[in-house]
């Protein structure tokens, strides 16, 4: 079977990888220069199966409207956006309630529990060096409140195998010492003992390398424009690559174009519910930091995150509905900044401003919080998307999901779980 999978990120390098170990002829296309240039390259590398909770929790619409234009909010919601939004926010809205996020959650942790061991299988395998740890993450806690919900959320993961220490300030403390000097502001909180972390970008650029050792072809530059269909099924992929069209015939597609997906799918009259909410992060070297963080970070409170990866610190957070606007907006920026003088104040005092690295990116998030993958009303078009705020996590689970399904293989996971017919 000759495939034909579009985009380099972490979704399509995933199911290329899968695809090609079960026997079949793939070509990557991606319009950037290499793997993981665009969303999967600088996101906060936490590897968590205990952020399973999809984003539209119960309560969500309040919090969006109180946090409509402010730019320091963690969650922002520009007027201008609006539109875009229309009928996909209305179920991301109708999604919220207890019943079905409590249903889309376990959809979402039994997978990223799944991609975990398949994530480990190919660490393995491959031995891939991508700055990864397996020191669990940790969840700090400014008050009581914050600490009652997130012990209930671990409590609840925990049904489904998610491992947990329910920690007081002590024992926060104890898990990261690193965050001693602010002690005084936490009041507990939850290690992750199985969560890990790694640099997405450098795991992708690894796997397709390995690969394209193993067959896969991959074609950077390659701007896709249409997938072409003869009667209900696809027959090519159209597209221009260093200034000339062409066209590639295939058997089948994988659309893993990230928030793209929607705009390629339409064209073929496929309606993909997911949307772009965009996210920022800063990197920046840990220098002669020797006794900085060791594990991943997340603060309820500041709805950010703080990850060593290898001699880098990346802090990461916000999300931002501002439709397909890529630009840095230097506030979001300088919210990072103040997150993390909140969470490590020492470090963020003596860090060097031309040193760090920041970066935006847009989560494909969909309209229930549960990925889209498998098959489209278009024969032979398959989709892998709609990982959101974890298609790190996710990544290897989804490709080898969607792998299985178009070969016709055997998958552990329930697919009607993740299939665009759902919606
Ligand atoms: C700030 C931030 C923090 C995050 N933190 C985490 C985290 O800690 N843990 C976690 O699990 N997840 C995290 N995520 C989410 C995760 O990064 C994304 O879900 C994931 O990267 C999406 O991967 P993807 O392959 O679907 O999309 P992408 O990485 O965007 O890949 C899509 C690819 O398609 C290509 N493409 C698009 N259109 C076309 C076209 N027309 N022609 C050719 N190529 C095209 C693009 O060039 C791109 O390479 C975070 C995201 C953000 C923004």
């Amino acid at each position: 079977m000759r495939v034909i999978v579009i985009g380099a990120g972490l979704a399509g390098t995933s199911t290329a990888w899968y695809l090609s170990q079960g026997g079949a002829s793939v070509t990557v296309l991606d319009r950037a220069p290499g793997a993981a240039m665009e969303t999967s390259f600088a996101n906060a590398g936490m590897l968590t199966p205990s952020m399973a909770d999809p984003w539209n929790a119960p309560g969500t619409f309040w919090h969006l409207l109180r946090w409509i234009g402010r730019e320091e909010a963690p969650m922002l919601l520009r007027p201008r956006a609006l539109p875009g939004l229309a009928g996909w926010g209305i179920h991301f809205l109708r999604q919220s309630r207890p019943r079905q996020f409590h249903r889309n959650t376990v959809k979402n942790v039994r997978l990223a529990l799944f991609s975990m061991s398949e994530l480990r299988r190919l660490r393995d395998e491959l031995g891939i060096d991508y700055d990864g740890a397996a020191s669990g993450t940790l969840r700090a806690c400014r008050d009581q409140a914050s600490l009652d919900r997130a012990a209930a959320l671990a409590a609840s993961l925990a049904d489904h195998g998610v491992a947990y220490r329910l920690l007081d300030r002590d024992g926060v403390v104890a898990a990261e010492p690193a965050l001693g000097p602010v002690a005084g502001k936490i009041i507990g909180g939850i290690h992750y003992v199985d969560d890990e972390s790694g640099d997405a970008h450098l795991f992708t650029s690894g796997l397709a390398a390995r690969a394209a050792d193993a067959g896969v072809q991959f074609r950077f530059g390659f701007d896709v424009s249409a997938i072409e269909t003869k009667g209900e099924a696809v027959r090519a992929v159209r597209g221009r690559i260093a200034g000339s069209d062409e066209t590639l015939n295939t058997d089948a597609v994988v659309l893993a174009a990230g928030s793209f997906t929607p705009l390629l799918a339409s064209r073929v009259g496929v309606r993909v519910p997911v949307r772009p909410v965009k996210g920022y992060s800063i990197t920046a070297p840990r220098g002669d930091w020797h006794d900085g963080p060791r594990i991943p970070v997340s603060d309820d409170y500041l709805h950010t995150a703080v990850t060593p990866l290898g001699e880098r610190i990346r802090v990461a957070g916000t999300a931002e509905f501002t439709g397909y606007d890529d630009r840095l907006t230097p506030r979001r920026v300088d919210n990072l900044l103040r997150l993390l003088q909140a969470i490590y104040p020492a470090y963020a005092e003596r860090l060097d401003p031309s040193v760090i690295e920041p970066w935006c990116g847009f989560r494909p998030v969909s309209s229930d919080g549960v990925p889209i993958l498998g098959p489209s009303s278009v024969t032979g078009l398959f989709l892998n998307t709609g990982q959101g705020p974890l298609g790190w996590t996710m990544a290897a689970g989804c490709g080898r999901l969607v792998a299985d399904q178009m070969l016709g293989m055997h998958c552990d996971l329930k697919q009607e779980d993740y299939a665009l017919d759902r919606f």
